[in-house]
């Protein structure tokens, strides 16, 4: 007899992102499929977390984080929220920004309770919800410019809601949520009593518009989790560094959550984390300049290779429409794109519960040197002559 395996797992599948990388590196191609960069990391940061390893900060830290970076992390948001920070009671460490979703998810939702999350949305927030017990109810953001309608995200809030999943800047979409948006969030949070997650992981990368954090709107700060990290601001995705802000009382589950789960994030890495989290604003200015260039090279590449594309407000990221290169199937594209000249990107279904939704888009990622992306612009550009003799 086989082993029997448990019922949650077999409800979510591999991640596709992943998924991608391995294939498309199984071709030795350009994987614009997961997010992460192919830059180097600032040297402050590595220095100093590297000192960190020789100075011998092997064991545990605290588990809800070195003091250092709790520290730094309430000096660089206490201005952003508008309100002084207190590291002892608010302020979580965690490893990784996916591993703060599923603790606050964990810290606010019993089986059964539901949660609204925004379709498209990132892969990871499908799988969260039924690890937690969750019942998600969606609400669809619409292209071209991935609004929802009001009155459908009224109507998915009831008695049964305990949180909102926010994602801005949003991934795939590079959706930016405006304030007033944001403040009909907020209204219903409030009527429901119902707790705003905010992923705010690309907070620095806006191109249209201004980043508004939902925990700074009157009344909001008592009923957010705000969830953002180290890898996407400072492209160490690999070291996996996250945290979360939320008053004391929802503070005080997530971390017994996260103490369960991973006792601590990486003790050396915490310590080069809490300098980088003190750099001045050029350094967030350098960065985006730095991505407003990537995204025109790559807004510029796809749609002279005929793809429909939905220039991002903000994030690493560009959704495309597949039609007028005669897609009709995203995975199979992709599969295709991958053999057929070795670029790799995200069928768009994986963002979608409802994965029909996102047959005819593929999400190409652009946190990338100049000159990956051109070398990946240069391949699409056959793509349509090679996809027409397939
Ligand atoms: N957030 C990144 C993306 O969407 C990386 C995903 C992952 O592998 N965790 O591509």
């Amino acid at each position: 007899m086989e082993p029997r395996i448990a019922a949650k797992p077999q409800q979510f599948e591999e991640s596709v992102i992943r998924l991608m990388t391995r294939l498309v590196n199984a071709v030795g191609g350009i994987n614009l499929a997961q997010g992460f960069p192919d830059f180097p990391a600032p040297q402050a940061l590595k220095d100093a977390a590297c000192a960190a390893i020789q100075a011998d900060v092997n064991q545990y830290a605290i588990t809800w984080g070195a003091p250092t970076l709790r520290a730094a992390i309430a000096a660089k948001y206490s201005p952003l929220l508008g309100r002084d920070l207190d590291p002892e009671q608010e302020i979580t460490v965690v490893c990784g920004a996916t591993e703060a979703m599923l603790a606050a998810i964990l810290a606010v939702v019993d089986p059964g309770d539901e949660v609204v999350v925004f379709e498209p949305f990132y892969e990871n927030y499908g799988p969260d919800t039924v690890l937690s017990g969750a019942r998600p109810r969606y609400v669809a953001l619409e292209p071209p410019d991935w609004r929802f309608d009001p009155d459908a995200l009224a109507a998915a809030f009831g008695p049964r809601t305990r949180a909102i999943i926010i994602n801005t800047p949003h991934n795939p979409t590079g959706k930016v949520f405006t304030r007033a948006e944001l403040e009909q969030i907020a209204a219903l949070c409030q009527r429901w009593n119902a707790v705003a997650i905010t992923d705010e992981i690309y907070e620095h990368l806006v191109y249209e518009g201004e980043h508004v954090r939902i925990a700074t709107l009157p009344g909001m700060w008592e009923r957010t989790i705000t969830i953002s990290g180290l890898s996407k601001t400072y492209s160490v995705t690999g070291w996996r560094l996250g945290y979360l802000l939320a008053p004391a009382r929802l503070t005080v589950p997530i971390r017994r959550v996260h103490d369960f789960l991973t006792v601590g994030a990486a003790a050396p890495l915490q310590e080069g984390a809490a300098v980088a989290l003190r750099f001045g604003p050029e350094y967030y200015a350098d960065l985006l300049a730095g991505y407003a260039e990537r995204r025109a090279v790559l807004l510029a590449g796809l749609q002279a290779a005929g793809f429909h594309v939905y220039p991002p407000a903000g994030a690493y990221y560009i959704m495309t429409d597949i039609t007028p290169l005669g897609g009709t199937d995203d995975v199979a594209f992709v599969r295709q794109m991958i053999k057929q000249v070795g670029v790799a990107a995200v069928p768009g279904s994986s963002f979608y519960a409802d994965r029909a939704r996102g047959r005819t888009q593929v999400r190409f990622a652009f946190p990338k040197r100049i000159e990956t992306l051109r070398a990946a612009c240069e391949r699409l550009a056959r793509l349509p002559a090679r996809l027409a003799t397939v």
